[in-house]
C-alpha cells in the first residue's frame, strides 16, 4: 500500500461521508484531546540522538522492551559509533551485543544489511522518504512511520501492538481489526495528519499504564471510559444484567 494512497494531502481533510465515519472523526478528536491532557509529553521512549541510531533501536525493539533496548544499544554504539563502523562489523559481532534483545541473529543480520545499504545507496544518511525507508532491510511500515514522524516531523501513524489494541477497544477502528496496514489505513481517515505521530506515542503510554494487554484494562481509572466502545459495552452488559 503506497503511502500516497493513505496520507491526506494538506487541506484535503480527514472527513469521509457516512455517519459512522463522522462519528469516528468526532471520537478521534475527543480521544486526542483527552490523551493530550493525560500525557502532555509524547516522546518516543527509545533514546537516540541520531536518525541511524533510532533505525537500529527500532529493529531491536521487536518483541523486546524499549528500556532493554536503551541499555543494549549503549554498548553497540560505543563499539560502532557510526553508520560506516556498524556497516563494517560482522553479523556475529553485532549479534554478540544485541542478543539480550532476543532474536539476536535475525536482528543482527538486518542491522548489518541495513547499515550497508544506508552507506552504499543513501550516502550514510537515513532517507526522509517513506518508500525509501521501506526498502531498507528490517524496516517495515511501523518503523518507517516512526522515523518519518520522530526524525523528520512528517505525518505518521505507527501501528504497533498498543495502537492496534487501543484503537480497537476504543472504537476508532472496526472491532477485531488486527492487520497493521488496515488499522493504519483506517486511522489515516480519522486522525488529523499533524496529530498522528504524537497520538500514537500517547497510545503507547496509555496502553502501558491503563489499557493494558496482560490484565483486564483499568477502565475505572481511564479518562476515556465514558466514550470508549469497550467500556461502554461492558456498562451495557452490566445494565442488562441488572435489569433482568
Ligand atoms: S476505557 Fe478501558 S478499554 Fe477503553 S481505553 Fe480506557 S482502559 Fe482501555
Amino acid at each position: 500500500m503506497k503511502r500516497s494512497e493513505l496520507v491526506p494531502e494538506p487541506g484535503e481533510g480527514t472527513m469521509e461521508s457516512g455517519e459512522e465515519t463522522m462519528e469516528r472523526n468526532e471520537l478521534a478528536l475527543e480521544v486526542i484531546r483527552r490523551l493530550k491532557d493525560a500525557y502532555p509529553g509524547a516522546d518516543c521512549t527509545l533514546e537516540y540522538d541520531q536518525a541511524w541510531k533510532l533505525l537500529v533501536s527500532v529493529r531491536l525493539a521487536a518483541q523486546c522492551t524499549d528500556a532493554r533496548v536503551n541499555v543494549v544499544v549503549k554498548e553497540l554504539f560505543e563499539r560502532f559509533p557510526g553508520v560506516d563502523a556498524l556497516a563494517q562489523a560482522s553479523v556475529e559481532e553485532i549479534e554478540q551485543i544485541v542478543k539480550p534483545c532476543g532474536l539476536g541473529h535475525s536482528k543482527a543480520r538486518d542491522i548489518s544489511a541495513c547499515m550497508r545499504m544506508l552507506k552504499e545507496r543513501f550516502g550514510g544518511k537515513v532517507p526522509d522518504d517513506f518508500d525509501a525507508l521501506l526498502s531498507l532491510p528490517g524496516v517495515g511500515r511501523k518503523s518507517a512511520n516512526l522515523i518519518m514522524g520522530d526524525v523528520f516531523g512528517k505525518p505518521a501513524i505507527v501501528t504497533d501492538t498498543h495502537c492496534i489494541r487501543l484503537s480497537g477497544r476504543i472504537g476508532l477502528v472496526d472491532e477485531g481489526l488486527k492487520d497493521p496496514a488496515k488499522v493504519e489505513k483506517a486511522l489515516w481517515k480519522i486522525i488529523p495528519p499533524e496529530e498522528g505521530n504524537d497520538f500514537c506515542h500517547r497510545l503507547v503510554l496509555h496502553g502501558r499504564a491503563v489499557c493494558t494487554a496482560r490484565t483486564a484494562p483499568y477502565c475505572d481509572q481511564c479518562v476515556l471510559s465514558d466514550i470508549c466502545r469497550y467500556a461502554q459495552s461492558g456498562a451495557d452488559r452490566h445494565l442488562q444484567k441488572t435489569d433482568a
